[in-house]
């Protein structure tokens, strides 16, 4: 058996202990805790594609990363329903699953590649969309300020892109909301020093940023697209954003799809700061549901509250099948904006986002079915089980993600 393939019911963890490899690494107390609390999604999907633990089983279990050794992971799954779901599940004692990396690890630098290709292997097998490590080379073209703190770059990829390594515009998507890619930082470092060493060109604290694709689409040369930037002080990636020059070249080095499938039906709300208003906006444009979502976008500066103003919802065009153009629909979507004490950046607002959200119900009372949001880490953990209680909804169904952290 290849540890690729693997996966092991062990149900002692004192067997694992003797089974695989300890990696005796200080940090990996504090990935499985990160892991634990920012991708329990990912550990539910490890085990819809490797457990024999039914789709239905799942909807009750809970699901938490026990373990990380050399040669996998180990994950315990807990039932959470009060009866048995089928008649595999006789009993409600937790069970551990062992997942095989596809190649061990030799040391904890390599947990990341081996943690990305377990989660394209799960992906494919779901027949979701994944994660990929590709590098990709954008030109700038221009750059200019969309609202007072949000600085547009665009981009252009060339039918001759492939010229530099595996850039390929026919790989960047033009109909996804939330696409994100990690930018390399390093890469215009370098290019900088190498061509003005006399300029002061220290590295960038941060090498690498994610940035969403806010949109791109497809030209008679290859694919254009914009990416924007929020600007908040002195930091690697607004210094980054703000020194680039037409013509510049600009490297990715991962990218993934945003998780925004649940948003297709019902009434949605979607909660967004500077950092998710990108996400946001290229929803709208893509809006594929009925009724138009109630957003609420937190802003440490009003003026960035413009950044919706030339929105438009739109929605398919499904009756006519060969036109793929989308109809504009006048129903609006409704903003609360939310505009942050400067004292309070970085603090956890989750109390003060669902008290606005209360105040709004109260006054339009609305069946809120599905979330979506991202904001800095503190918020983000603290709202979800708010909104879950505020809103009598699942888990699945208030997907909340971590876009930055308050240092
Ligand atoms: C999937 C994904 C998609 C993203 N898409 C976008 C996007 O399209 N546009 C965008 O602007 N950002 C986006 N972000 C967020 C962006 O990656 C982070 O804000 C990142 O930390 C910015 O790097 P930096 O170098 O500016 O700041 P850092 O080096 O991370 O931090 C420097 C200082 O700035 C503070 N800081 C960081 N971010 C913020 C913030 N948003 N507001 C206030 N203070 C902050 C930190 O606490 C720290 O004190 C995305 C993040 C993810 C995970």
């Amino acid at each position: 058996m290849t540890l690729a393939s693997s996966f092991v019911t062990t149900p002692d963890l004192d067997d694992q202990a003797q089974l695989y490899t300890d990696l005796n690494d200080p940090e990996i107390a504090g990935i499985i805790a990160h892991i634990n609390e920012e991708h329990i999604d990912e550990l539910l999907g490890f085990l819809r594609a490797f457990s024999p633990l039914s789709a239905a089983e799942l909807e009750h279990t809970e699901v938490q990363l026990t373990a990380i050794y050399a040669e996998g992971i180990c994950l315990q799954a807990k039932s959470l329903a009060t009866r048995p779901i089928d008649s595999k599940d006789s009993h409600r004692q937790p069970q551990s699953f062992f997942i095989g990396f596809a190649a061990p690890l030799t040391q904890v630098d390599e947990l990341q590649e081996q943690y990305i290709l377990l989660r394209q292997r799960a992906d494919k097998k779901l027949g979701k969309k994944t994660i990929k490590l590709t590098r990709q080379v954008f030109v700038v073209e221009r750059s200019y300020k969309v609202s007072e703190n949000m600085l547009r770059l665009e981009l252009s990829m060339d039918s001759q892109g492939h010229r530099h390594d595996s850039s390929s515009p026919d790989t960047v998507p033009t109909n996804e909301a939330g696409y994100a890619y990690l930018f390399d930082l390093a890469h215009n470092a370098m290019t900088a020093s190498s061509s003005q060493p006399s300029k002061n060109t220290a590295p960038p604290a941060r090498a690498q940023v994610y940035y969403t694709l806010r949109k791109a689409w497809r030209s008679a040369d290859g694919v254009q697209a914009w990416v924007d930037v929020f600007l908040h002080g002195d930091t690697s990636g607004g210094n980054w954003a703000m020194a680039l020059q037409v013509g510049d070249t600009v490297v990715t080095k991962r990218e993934f799809p945003e998780k925004v499938a649940h948003l297709h039906t019902g009434q949605t709300l979607l909660i967004v700061d500077e950092t998710s208003m990108p996400t946001a906006a290229r929803l709208l444009e893509l809006w594929d549901n009925p009724t138009p979502p109630l957003i609420i976008c937190v802003t440490q500066d009003a003026a960035d509250q413009k950044y919706f103003d030339d929105i438009t919802l739109s929605i398919d065009a499904k009756d006519s099948s060969k036109n793929s153009a989308r109809h504009h629909i006048d129903r609006h979507f409704t903003v609360l904006p939310m505009i942050m004490d400067p004292a309070s950046v970085g603090q956890n607002v989750a109390p003060q986002i669902d008290r606005q959200l209360a105040d709004y119900l109260a006054k339009q009372p609305l069946q809120i079915d599905k979330v979506w949001g991202a904001l800095e880490a503190k918020t983000a953990k603290a709202l979800r089980p708010l909104l879950q209680k505020r809103l009598g909804l699942e888990r699945s169904d208030v997907v909340v993600k971590v876009y930055w952290r308050h240092d």
